[in-house]
This record gives structure tokens, C-alpha cells and sequence, in this order.
């Protein structure tokens, strides 16, 4: 069995050093794809789903800050 033994990646499209690779199960079957592809996949996702987070969070206040507004149009109207 040669050390050298190298995997083709789907994800790159190249081959890799076997020990570098996964197997991972596609919708077209059971692939090889290289750790560093993944690891590179986990990161972005994960940075998208923080990216996310924050605009949700800045949408819902922005949602209060327009609901504070209008309730106190509100009031100015019924005042008069
Ligand atoms: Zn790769």
C-alpha cells in the first residue's frame, strides 16, 4: 500500500493526500472531499449565520423604534 495514496476531491477538483480527506454523504452519493475544503465551508457558514444574527437583531429594534414612533403620533393626534 504506497503513503502516497491521494483521493480526488470533488470539491476542489483535484486530488488530495488521503489522510486529508473526508468521505461525506452528497445528495449524489458518498463522496471525498478534503478537510481544509470543510473547515474553509464551517467558517464562512458559521461567520454568515453571526452576520444573520446581528441584521435580525438590528431589524427587530429598528421594527420597536418604529412602533415607539408611531404610538406616540398616536397620542399627539388623540390629544388635540
Ligand atoms: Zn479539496
Amino acid at each position: 500500500m504506497s503513503s502516497a495514496e491521494t483521493l480526488y476531491c470533488y470539491h476542489c477538483g483535484q486530488h488530495h493526500p488521503r489522510e486529508e480527506m473526508r468521505q461525506i454523504e452528497t445528495k449524489g452519493g458518498k463522496k471525498w472531499r478534503c478537510i481544509k475544503s470543510i473547515d474553509a465551508t464551517k467558517i464562512t457558514s458559521a461567520q454568515r449565520d453571526a452576520f444573520g444574527k446581528t441584521v435580525s437583531a438590528e431589524n427587530r429594534a429598528d421594527n420597536q423604534t418604529r412602533i415607539k414612533a408611531r404610538t406616540n403620533a398616536d397620542r399627539l393626534v388623540a390629544g388635540r
